[in-house]
């Protein structure tokens, strides 16, 4: 490296990603660039990072400024923690836990305002999008285990802000912390929604998961990786496309959500986590209730619900809203921290990450079993399962 280039690099402020677990893929960087000049570009294992082209750069330090994982903000204490169960069975049916992202939304929409949440494209990648009325916030129900693409999302929510639309923003914690940087002031018309998150998977190895099982790109593709069973004991993952079922399979039977939940696939930063705890400076942080028989027994079934934390008074106004659709109880921070340790804590990374990684590029999807194999109970069910695979191959 010439002196010049040496001196270029520490007198212009520009983002470096020297480590992988300080860039969380929230693209704030890349969308704030006066210049345009930095490029969300994915690595090997399907993360997007930003990609800074040195010769356009004029040193602004915008895309320092608005780094989530730079400047992470200060853990905050929640105003109130409430258990919350939708009255409407079919809601809590077709949401992750009991439906409390629907009941917020359908706040904003009823004043005119929009919702941003992650849905799946038609290529069965999730994406950020906007809904605008109740018939587009259908998609962005359920959780999607793989990390969205926020792409210009946030430019697009600073112009309807600007316009003064109402806006709800919801996502990852790292992805709210992100808007709440890009932006760099508070606006009264924005709700900020983030759930509680254990990681995020790769994208790459969704796509490639998917490509699996659905070969020759039939369409339209129905994904839910969070079906709820019956007593809500387990959930599991279902595909179909064209009229036919590609995939339907408890979570814990199938490679791709035994590779998110043994933490292979998560992205680096996510084990360190620099947006949980409040940390987001999100309005509410939404979840799943864990323990609900113990915590709240009067209010428990086994249809799902959900934990809230208020974090502001405009989340407390919101939840007061939506009062007439849903049950609410205080709840102690603690007990619910206690059986939900991801409401501030990272995932661990495996020992064997690397070794993973290393073996996928080799093997693809066939390298999960190695790292994270499938215990089946039930060895009627294995064997069928692993006729089913030869049948496949
Ligand atoms: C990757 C991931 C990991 C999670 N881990 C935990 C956990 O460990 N503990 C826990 O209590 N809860 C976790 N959750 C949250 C939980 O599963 C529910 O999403 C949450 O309780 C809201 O449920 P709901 O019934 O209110 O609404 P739903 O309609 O089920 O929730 C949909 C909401 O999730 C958002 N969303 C879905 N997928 C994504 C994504 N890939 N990226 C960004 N936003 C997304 C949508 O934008 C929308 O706001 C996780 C969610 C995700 C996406």
């Amino acid at each position: 490296m010439s002196w010049l280039r040496f001196l270029y690099y520490f007198c212009v402020l520009m983002i470096k990603i020297e480590r992988k677990k300080n860039c969380c893929g929230c693209g704030a960087c890349a969308q704030i660039c006066p210049q345009k000049c930095i490029e969300m570009r994915c690595d090997e294992e399907g993360f997007a990072y930003a990609s800074v082209d040195e010769q356009s750069c004029v040193g602004c330090s915008l895309c320092e400024q608005v780094c989530p994982v730079i400047n992470s903000g200060d853990a905050r204490q929640a105003i109130s923690v409430k258990a919350v169960k939708s009255v409407d069975d079919n809601l809590r049916k077709v949401s992750s836990s009991s439906g409390l992202f629907t009941l917020l939304s359908r706040v904003i929409l009823s004043r005119g305002g929009v919702v941003y949440g992650a849905c799946y494209n038609a290529d069965g990648e999730v994406v950020h999008s906007v809904a605008c009325n109740e018939q587009e916030l259908v998609p962005m129900r359920g959780s999607k285990y793989a990390q969205s693409k926020v792409s210009t999302v946030f430019e697009d929510v600073q112009r309807r802000l600007k316009e003064g639309v109402e806006v709800l923003f919801s996502g990852t914690p790292c992805q709210v912390h992100g808007l709440r940087r890009y932006l760099r002031r508070d606006y009264e018309n924005l709700t900020m929604v983030d759930v509680v998150c254990h990681g995020v998977p790769s994208p790459k190895v969704w796509r490639d998961y998917l490509g699996g099982i659905n070969p020759d790109g039939l369409r339209p593709l129905s994904i839910n990786m969070r079906q709820k069973s019956r007593w809500n004991r387990s959930y599991s993952i279902k595909v179909t496309a064209g009229d036919g079922v590609l995939v339907n399979q408890l979570a814990r039977h199938n490679v791709y959500m035994q590779a998110f939940r043994k933490d292979y696939t998560l992205r680096p930063s996510c084990y360190e986590c620099a947006a949980k705890g409040g940390r987001s400076q999100s309005d509410i942080t939404i979840g799943d209730l864990w323990g609900a028989r113990k915590i709240v027994p009067r209010m428990a079934d086994h249809k799902g619900l959900n934990v809230a934390l208020v974090w502001s008074e405009k989340g407390s106004r919101l939840m007061n809203e939506i009062g007439e659709w849903c049950a609410m109880q205080e709840v102690a921070f603690e007990a619910v921290l206690r059986r939900n340790g991801s409401i501030v804590g990272s995932a661990k990374m495996p020992a064997a990450r690397a070794d993973f990684w290393t073996k996928y590029k080799e093997e693809g999807v066939d390298a999960i079993e190695r790292f994270a194999p499938i215990k089946y109970h039930n060895p009627f069910v294995k064997l069928y399962y692993s006729l089913k695979k030869k049948r496949v191959k």
